[in-house]
Parts: structure tokens; C-alpha cells; sequence
């Protein structure tokens, strides 16, 4: 099994949880619905600082928990899992790709 499957398949087993809903919640409201890296308010996701693979017993521990935009997200499970982060290059490509309406005129580039 990848580190990767192994490490969502770890956070699977707390977001599963009857308690999560309301944790999820708390942390949304903690951070005032913004990602705490880049500060945007879409697609946020609740993240365990401490991973859950690692820190099993902060699973459920509001001060283990943030608020990230999925792009910040991606981006910090990458590093956690050993993956090197993306070039900024790459980086830019790839955000790209998933903001075209903001990015159209680069709809044709070939990289
Ligand atoms: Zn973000």
C-alpha cells in the first residue's frame, strides 16, 4: 500500500466519526471560515495539524485542528507523506488547471 492511500486511509477512521461533524464545525468557526494559510473561504477542508497516523491520540483535538483550503491541503499531505513539494513552476501550472475561469487567458498553454 502507498504512504499516501495508508495516510488518508488513517484520517478515514476519525472523519468516519460520529463526533466529527460537530469538531469540524468548531474548527470552521475557530478559523473564521478561512484557510489559514492563504485565506481564501472556498473549498475548505478541516485538517489535523499533527497527523492522525502519527498523533492518533490529538485525533480529536480541537487545538490539533485548522481550517485549509483544499489546494493548502493537497499541498501539506504531499510533504507529510514524503513527496517533495511541487516546483512553483509546477505549482503555478497546476493551480492553473484547476482555477480556469480566473486563468483564461492561459487555456491553451502547453507546458
Ligand atoms: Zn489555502
Amino acid at each position: 500500500m502507498s504512504r499516501r492511500v495508508e495516510h488518508i486511509r488513517h484520517s478515514k477512521r476519525v472523519t468516519r466519526g460520529p463526533r466529527w461533524k460537530a469538531l469540524r464545525m468548531q474548527a470552521l468557526d475557530h478559523d473564521g471560515w478561512a484557510c489559514v494559510v492563504c485565506g481564501t473561504h472556498k473549498r475548505l477542508e478541516v485538517d489535523h495539524i499533527q497527523p492522525v497516523r502519527t498523533h492518533p491520540e490529538l485525533a480529536n483535538d480541537l487545538d490539533n485542528l485548522q481550517c485549509l483550503c483544499g489546494l493548502c491541503h493537497t499541498r501539506k499531505t504531499r510533504i507529510e507523506v514524503g513527496h517533495k513539494p511541487l516546483t512553483p513552476k509546477r505549482q503555478q501550472w497546476r493551480d492553473m488547471q484547476r482555477n480556469p475561469v480566473t486563468h483564461k487567458e492561459n487555456d491553451h498553454a502547453d507546458i
